[in-house]
This record gives C-alpha cells, sequence and structure tokens, in this order.
C-alpha cells in the first residue's frame, strides 16, 4: 500500500531548505507577475496529478517568488518571523485540524487558549477576568472589541443591538485620533457605526494625541450619547503612544464612555519595565487589540482581543444557539470570537510563550528597539540623513535630502527619498517601504523579527547609504 503521507517528511526537508536560506536570500521576489501566471495558471487539470510533483513545483515557484518576509533583513510594514517552535506547533495544528470553534470539536485547542488567555493577560497587566479572543490579526482584533463596546454602551442606553441592530437605536459616538489605523475605521465600517462620521482628534509631531484637542472633541458630544473613544499604543510610522493615562482620565468623566486601546505591536511594549511607562494606565481601558503574529513571531494569522467586561464580550460575540452544536461547562471558542468553524490558533502562540518564557520575550521586544535606536543613530549621523521621529520603540522614520539642498521638507528631499527607497528595494539586501509623514516622504523602518541581529542592522544601513550615494 503506498504511503499517503510519505510526502510530508520531503516537504518538511523542502521547508528547512527555505528557512535556512532564509538570512542569505535576497529580500525581493525572484519572479515577476508575468512568470507566476506563466508557471501556476493553467487550464484546470482533468485527471489529477501527482501529489509528490505538485508540491515540488509549488515549493520551487513558491520559493521562489517569496519574499524574505520571515528574515532578518526585512524591515517592511511590521512584520514577525515565525520562532521555529510556534511554527513547528503551527505544522501539528495542521496535522490535527481540528474545527477549534467548540470544546467538542478539540478539547486539547479550547485548553491551550485557556492558557495562552492567562498568560497573555499577565505579561500585559490587564485585568485577569478579561474576556480573551484568538482571532486572525488585528483587524478583526478591533471588530471584536469594537462589537463588545458597542453591545455595553447600548445596552446602557437601554439598547439591546443583538438582537434589534442600529435600525432606531441611540446614535453612538465614536472619537478617534487623526492617527488611528485604517483598521481601527473599517472595523467602524464593519459594525455599522461608519468611518466617516466619527470625531477625529488632532495629533502632534510624534503622532500622539493632544490631551487638549481631546478635551474640546469632548465638550461637543452631547454628554448623554453612547460614547467609544479609540487611543492608539504604537503608532505604525512613528511608533509613538497616546497620553493613554491622562486620555483615560477625561474619558472617564464621562460615565459609560468605553475606551478601546488599538496595540498592535504597542502593547508588547508592557513586557519590559524599560518600555512599560510608554503604556501608563492602558490597563484603566476597557479593551485592548494586538497581534501575536507580528511581535510574538508567530505564523500568520494570529491576533488576539481582550475586553475587560468579559460578559459584553461574550454578548457581542456568541451565535445564537443552534440544535446540532454541542456548547458544554469548557471554553467554547465560537463564544469569543466572530468566526464559527476555525483554526486552533493557540498552539503556536502556547509554543512561543512557553519556549522564550516571560524573560525571553522581553528580550526580543528590547533587542528590536535596540537595534532600531542603533539604525537611527547610525544613519542620523550622515550628512542629508535624516531622522523624522523620536525612535521610541521599533519603529525609524528617515527622509533623505538632495546634496546642496537646505531644504528638509522640499519636493526635490521627496523625490530623492523616494528614489533611494526604490534602489534598496531593487538591491535586495534588504526591504522596507516608504510613507509619508506630515506631508513629507519617508523611509519606514520597522525591526519586528527575532532573528536579526546587529550585524543585519548594520549591513542594511550599509546599503541605505550606498543606495543613497553615501
Ligand atoms: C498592523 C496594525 C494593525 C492591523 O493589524 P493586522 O494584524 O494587519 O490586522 C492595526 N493597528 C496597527 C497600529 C498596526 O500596526
Amino acid at each position: 500500500m503506498a504511503d499517503d503521507y510519505g510526502i510530508l517528511r520531503r516537504t518538511a526537508e523542502l521547508a528547512t531548505e527555505y528557512l535556512r536560506s532564509l538570512p542569505e536570500r535576497p529580500v525581493k521576489s525572484g519572479m515577476a507577475a508575468a512568470e507566476l501566471r506563466r508557471e501556476l495558471i493553467t487550464a484546470l487539470p482533468a485527471a489529477g496529478e501527482e501529489p509528490q510533483a505538485v508540491i515540488e513545483h509549488l515549493a520551487e515557484v513558491g520559493g521562489r517568488a517569496a519574499v524574505a518576509m520571515a528574515g532578518p533583513r526585512y524591515f517592511g510594514f511590521v512584520i514577525g518571523g515565525a520562532l521555529p517552535p510556534a511554527l513547528a506547533a503551527d505544522w501539528l495544528t495542521s496535522s490535527w485540524d481540528q474545527n477549534a470553534g467548540l470544546y467538542a470539536g478539540g478539547p486539547a485547542a479550547s485548553v491551550v487558549e485557556e492558557a495562552v488567555g492567562a498568560w497573555l493577560l499577565e505579561l500585559f497587566g490587564l485585568p485577569p477576568a478579561s474576556g480573551f479572543g484568538l482571532v486572525t490579526g488585528c483587524q478583526m482584533a478591533h471588530f471584536t472589541c469594537l462589537a463588545a463596546a458597542r453591545t455595553a454602551v447600548l445596552e446602557r442606553a437601554g439598547w439591546d443591538v443583538t438582537g434589534r441592530g442600529l435600525f432606531g437605536a441611540p446614535e453612538v459616538e465614536v472619537v478617534v485620533g487623526d492617527e488611528a489605523h485604517s483598521t481601527v475605521l473599517s472595523a467602524l465600517q464593519y459594525l455599522g457605526l461608519g468611518r466617516d462620521r466619527v470625531h477625529t482628534v488632532a495629533t502632534d509631531s510624534q503622532g500622539r494625541i493632544r490631551l487638549r484637542e481631546l478635551e474640546k472633541v469632548l465638550a461637543r458630544i452631547p454628554h448623554r450619547d453612547p460614547l467609544i473613544v479609540n487611543l492608539q499604543a504604537g503608532n505604525v510610522n512613528t511608533g509613538s503612544f497616546d497620553p493613554i493615562c491622562a486620555a483615560i482620565d477625561l474619558v472617564r468623566r464621562r460615565e459609560g464612555a468605553w475606551v478601546h486601546v488599538d496595540g498592535a505591536f504597542g502593547l508588547w511594549a508592557a513586557v519590559s519595565p524599560q518600555l512599560r511607562p510608554l503604556l501608563d494606565g492602558v490597563e484603566l481601558a476597557d479593551s485592548w487589540a494586538t497581534d501575536a503574529h507580528k511581535w510574538l513571531n508567530v505564523p500568520y494569522d494570529s491576533g488576539l482581543a481582550f475586553v475587560a467586561d468579559a460578559d459584553a464580550h461574550v454578548k457581542a460575540m456568541a451565535p445564537p444557539h443552534a440544535s446540532y452544536l454541542e456548547y458544554g461547562q469548557e471554553r467554547d471558542e465560537v463564544s469569543w470570537v466572530p468566526e464559527f468553524s476555525r483554526r486552533a490558533r493557540g498552539f503556536p502562540i502556547y509554543a512561543a510563550l512557553r519556549t522564550l518564557g516571560r524573560d525571553g520575550v522581553r528580550e526580543m521586544v528590547e533587542h528590536c528597539c535596540a537595534l532600531a535606536r542603533h539604525m537611527a543613530a547610525q544613519l542620523g549621523q550622515v550628512d542629508g540623513v535624516e531622522i523624522l521621529n523620536d525612535v521610541v520603540l521599533n519603529q525609524v522614520l528617515v527622509r533623505f535630502i538632495p546634496r546642496g539642498d537646505g531644504n528638509i521638507s522640499g519636493a526635490r528631499g521627496d523625490d530623492f527619498t523616494h528614489d533611494v527607497v526604490r534602489r534598496v528595494q531593487e538591491d535586495g539586501t534588504l526591504w522596507l517601504s516608504g510613507t509619508t509623514w506630515h506631508a513629507m516622504a519617508a523611509m519606514r523602518i520597522s525591526v519586528s523579527n527575532w532573528s536579526t541581529t546587529l550585524e543585519d542592522a548594520d549591513r542594511s544601513v550599509e546599503a541605505i547609504l550606498r543606495c543613497a550615494g553615501r
């Protein structure tokens, strides 16, 4: 009898080969879209093909086209790699193939979620009785948390949004900083709260909300209106934090208001005594959204939603009971997330947290921040290279000024900065992207990978300066 599973050993070899090549492979795709289409888009085969051949082809083409996002010199967006034990647990997760919606569909998946939920609440210093849900990313974490917010603030106004929806409901007022991440706005869009009717609060040079502006915005909102306020811990460009404690103080003067915190990567600052002050007062919020696939370095996709009021969380998420489902005393995950059938997302997080321990998580976060400061210092001492942000976390914003141009914010600086970003992307030593910061083109550097070394940082600085002709 043929061994149907024989293919897995070979696949593990191919995957390991790819992973071992990460530190030295060019950090850009080796294939253009047209070439990929030629390789991958064929007529649907009438007869099935040989599994080994299909997987070898996929490994070859997929691997060649892959951007070394999991590697040590990928500084684009905010992207983690995959810690080997977390990846190993992810392989097991696929092999067990549990439907982790109900305890009955995967008892270990449910209990492991209990374990990681408690560990993470402890690690972040959040109220231990909070509800938590393991979702696909921070986008769905916002959705989950803001759904709980919507439920709670409307319930306080005597309205049952779960049963009746928003038709005829009191208006919910939503306040966000003008630097709020787009996923907060899309969560509002999905929830019927509207992404354009928000009240926006002006921010400062680092992207932090201004307290005086928050005060003014709050003063304009009728006192009895249900109110949700979004704060940010970790601006996607600068890494800056809203003044959380003082902002919560202001919001708490209004009874029944809900404070949500977008801490996609910034919430991880809580694990470091050195960085923790940036989050002062964060535990006083009502809900928190973050990612495990960014700074915890587990494979995609993995986001985390925490809600202090566990009842509101369940009310917002639990589906209506159907007669064929086996709900029980144990944790049925569907009660905490917007999904029904779902992946057992707890295992890779469990493996990451157990193998790192509290100290390991702290070291990983602090190491990334130290490398970000190092890169900013190396780049910033060069003539015509400006660091635009205070490097308080793992994010660096860089601007390049052409020789002989004294105008830091001028159009020539924009063109030159765009050019340097493009050249770096073509060079392939590292990958990063551009952004616009306060009407200026800038290069973004985000250090979020467990395997990035000081040597990677130096090699990257050298390549950036070479591409800038310095
Ligand atoms: C990445 C990010 C998000 C979105 O997270 P996903 O995991 O991509 O859904 C939200 N907010 C901030 C600040 C982010 O950096």
